[in-house]
């Protein structure tokens, strides 16, 4: 095998500071594989880094290889290393846990209070190669597209927020329409939501897609939300409100969407502090608040591969893939990320 390879590379600390440049391939270490990447798809959080915005800055370390969304064949394993094997087809969980402190040890791993990432705490994944912990390795169903499994990690973000509630047979709206807000709409419909309100800022590309993976009813935040889910849900409000926009300014008028004895599930990650009548919003309302983070290791994976079967759900994800690339088209790809107008975009290598 050679020794280099091509790979994406944080190299400067600022916008544009991205390189498509040859690094040396990893070594795997005894609990280690190495994967050779089949498909990569890009993420908010890579869009963060190339950027270069107050976060970035805070947390990355140049250089960098970044990524972490992928799907592949294993090439290499460590010595330690039994359960996965060469030719394997794998995905992986980018959160690396310790295994050691509180939360590990009581099923909370994906909140580790010692969380590395791949692609941001260490090097990641937009590169031929990617050098994982075995612990991390997830086997994807050999029948699952290598593009449907590169977007487990957000899918899997969409999972954990929707099984954090309970969506069966209830009036669900959804803040936020990107890629994760899509996911949500879908897999909402699928499994027997009643309804769907979809709620986008004013983009009209994402608030298509969600129409086009099955959301009952479609607004900008501009609109007359609340009087319209109110008429539809027969003055009640909505049963469930997933935030998946990240915005604060989404939080308020969310909870006014929201029926008394409510729950409101918040994936979005705020920028601004939010601020927020909490008697009359939350405490009258009787109304219960989850932050999600991450993926439950393993149970959100264990219920992906079921949904992956889906038929509908497949076709969606499809959908809301609506760009593909070839990893040399890096620069493009990230422009098409950046621009908004798309939902998940993917290079295939
Ligand atoms: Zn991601
Ligand atoms: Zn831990």
């Amino acid at each position: 095998m050679a020794d280099k390879m091509k790979a994406v590379v944080k190299v400067k600390p600022e916008l544009n500071g991205t390189e498509l440049m040859m690094v040396d391939i990893p070594k795997p270490g005894p609990n280690d594989v190495l994967i050779k990447v089949k498909v990569a798809s890009i993420c908010g959080t890579d869009v963060h880094i190339f950027n270069w915005d107050a976060w970035a800055a805070g947390r990355i370390k140049t250089p960098l290889v970044y990524g972490h969304e992928f799907a592949g064949e294993v090439v290499e394993v460590g010595n330690n290393v039994d359960f996965v094997k060469v030719g394997d087809y794998v995905s992986g969980e980018c959160h690396i846990a310790c295994g050691h402190c509180m939360q590990c040890r009581t099923g909370l791993a994906h909140v580790c209070q010692n969380t590395q990432i791949f692609g941001v705490d260490v090097p990641g994944i937009f590169a031929e190669y990617a050098c994982i912990p075995a612990a991390n390795v997830w086997h994807n169903d050999p029948e699952a597209p290598a593009e449907l499994c590169s977007i487990q990690d957000p899918l899997g973000n969409a999972v954990h927020s929707i099984f954090a509630s309970d969506v069966v047979g209830k009036d669900v709206a959804v803040l936020g329409v990107g890629p994760i807000g899509a996911m949500c709409v879908s897999i909402c419909k699928h499994i027997g939501a009643a309804n769907v309100f979809a709620v986008g800022r004013k983009n009209e590309y994402r608030i298509e897609l969600a129409k086009k993976v099955g959301a009952d009813y479609t607004y900008k935040a501009a609109d007359d939300v609340l009087g319209d889910v109110l008429d539809k849900t027969g003055g009640k409000g909505v049963d469930v409100v997933l935030e998946m926009s990240g915005n604060a300014n989404a939080i308020g008028p969310g909870l006014d969407l929201l029926r008394t004895g409510g729950d409101l599930i918040l994936l979005g990650v705020y920028a601004d502090e939010v601020t927020l009548d909490f008697s009359k919003r939350v405490v009258f309302k009787y109304a219960t608040i989850k932050g999600i983070n991450g993926r439950r290791m393993f149970d959100d994976w264990y219920r992906m591969k079921g949904l992956l079967k889906n038929p509908g759900i497949r076709k969606d994800l499809d959908t809301i893939i609506t760009h593909r690339f070839k990893f040399d088209q890096f620069q493009e790809a990230m422009e098409t990320m950046r621009s908004g107008n798309s939902g998940k975009v993917v290079l295939e290598l």
